[in-house]
């Protein structure tokens, strides 16, 4: 039999599954989970398949696309309940016409629903929100490995707070609500700052209280960030999107267009430089000059990414740091590209994104539940040399006290996740044992990963 090859939407992790299956209904979930042997081990469901990691792999066993479970099914004043399959941006334009909206509106319009409801997301945290989707997941239903139905409410905190980190290893989840809330207009406004200036300038910014996205430069060591608020006095009637469509037009076509071309095309380093630091400098004026206005909505910033990745696709990987040390860690950030640069000779070909996250204890693999976190994350078309580059990235976020994501950091290793993470593996995995006993969803990334000694998974979950 031909072996079946299926990839992530960037391409570069592919793996070969027994058999790729699309339910189209709770029955069909049940039926693929009891049987093991049309359906091997392991079985995972993936949504859009847009993960950094091979958190989705089902190497030689079953796939479970969950894309045909598109439904949206109820749509309250305060909450939406869909289908897992069912697409971000999908909801949050049908929300729209019923003036409302997610809480989190992040970039990736492609985010599938269930997906939302139990990975690692981020987006700048709103005043007064949180910043990662997951949180304001209020029910998740999921098929267990023995074909069980199992839904999980605000009324089990601590097991609602653990399946929205279960990246689909507690089963495989069907349905989830997700709280809404009325339709806002919103302002967005873009300010250029050298390194220096930031430093001095951040703890005046995050008084402000508006949300704080950055877009980070190491090599001419300055900073574009974004600032957005909901403005309550106009009207989310009659909002301008013109703004949001030339920022998405930017940064999902035309700036990882011109990375990968300027790589393909250009050979002398320094021509190259030259290119990468002009495109930067008028990206920054272009959002400063263009991308503002007081009557935005949030879902105009989600982008629809093309099912089939184009010349224009990108990755990236993202580690949180502890605000209080942000400053420091950016510096070692940017040094660090330029270190890395000059003795490798690799550079990434796209500019680095942060974003400022509040803290939130809501998931169990939350990244800011120490307190509010802040982000550098570099971004790249995967030019020659960006593996080196991620590993070495790991290992200086890591050294610096940080936080990765296990759908979005690529390459960690088993002692970066345990630094990290610390005693909540040990949590995670009594939780895990207790609802997939055999390891019917468990695939080599997470066997990996999440190690822990016997002694710890003694106390029962
Ligand atoms: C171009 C691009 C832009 C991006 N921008 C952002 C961004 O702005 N913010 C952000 O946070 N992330 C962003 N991401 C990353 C992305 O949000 C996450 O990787 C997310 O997990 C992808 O969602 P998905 O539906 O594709 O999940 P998948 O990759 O399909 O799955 C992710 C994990 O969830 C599990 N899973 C999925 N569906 C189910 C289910 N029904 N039941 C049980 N388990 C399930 C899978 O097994 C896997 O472990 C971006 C990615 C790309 C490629």
């Amino acid at each position: 039999m031909e072996e079946l090859q299926v990839h992530n939407w960037f391409g570069n992790i592919v793996s070969s599954p027994y058999v790729v299956v699309q339910p189209e209904s709770v029955q069909d979930i049940i039926a693929i989970l009891k049987d093991t042997s049309k359906h091997p081990s392991p079985v995972r469901a993936v949504g859009s398949n847009h993960s950094m990691t091979s958190c989705g792999v089902a190497e030689h066993g079953t796939l479970v696309d969950m894309r045909k479970m598109n439904r949206i099914l109820e749509i309250r004043p305060d909450a939406v309940t869909t289908e897992a399959g069912a697409l971000y941006i999908d909801v949050a334009q049908e929300l729209q016409k019923h003036n409302l909206e997610l809480y989190v509106n992040l970039e990736l319009g492609n985010l599938s629903m269930g997906s939302a409801a139990c990975c690692g997301t981020k987006d700048a945290s709103m005043p007064g929100e949180y910043g990662q989707v997951c949180s304001y997941a209020s029910v998740i239903k999921m098929v267990t490995p023995s074909g069980e139905l199992l839904e999980i409410t605000e009324e089990q905190p601590e097991l609602l707070r653990v399946a929205r980190s279960s990246y689909g290893l507690f089963g495989i989840i069907y349905e989830v609500t997700f709280k809404v809330k009325p339709l806002e207009a919103m302002s967005v406004y873009h300010k250029v700052y050298s390194l220096d200036e930031f430093d001095k300038q951040l703890p005046a910014l995050k008084a402000q209280g508006d949300s704080i996205m950055m877009y980070l430069n190491p090599f001419l060591e300055t900073i574009l960030v974004e600032f957005r608020h909901y403005h309550e006095t106009k009207n989310p009637q009659s909002p301008t999107s013109w703004q949001w469509k030339f920022r998405n037009f930017l940064w999902s076509t035309l700036a990882p267009f011109y990375g990968y071309c300027v790589t393909k095309y250009v050979p002398i380093a320094a021509i190259r430089d030259f290119l990468f630091s002009t495109f930067e400098r008028l990206i920054f004026l272009g959002a400063v000059l263009l991308v503002r206005g007081n009557n935005t909505l949030a879902t105009a910033q989600q982008i629809r990414y093309p099912a089939v990745a184009t010349k224009s696709k990108y990755t990236f990987s993202i580690w949180a740091s502890p605000e209080e040390h942000y400053i420091s860690n950016l510096r070692a950030y940017f040094k660090f590209c330029r270190d890395y640069y000059r003795v490798t000779g690799y550079r990434s070909n796209m500019i680095s994104v942060g974003y400022r996250i509040t803290q939130d204890n809501s998931s169990l693999f939350s990244y800011s539940s120490d307190g509010p976190v802040m982000t550098f994350d570099p971004v790249s078309t995967a030019n020659p040399g960006w593996e080196g580059f991620l590993i070495a990235y790991n290992e200086l976020c890591s050294r610096l006290g940080g936080v990765p994501l296990l759908n979005q950091s690529d390459l960690l290793t088993p002692a970066q996740v345990e630094k990290a993470y610390g005693e909540r593996i040990a949590t995670f995995e009594r939780y895990r044992k207790h609802f997939d006993p055999t390891g019917r969803l468990l695939n080599d990334y997470f066997r990996k990963l999440l190690v822990v000694a016997e002694s710890a998974l003694d106390v029962s979950a």
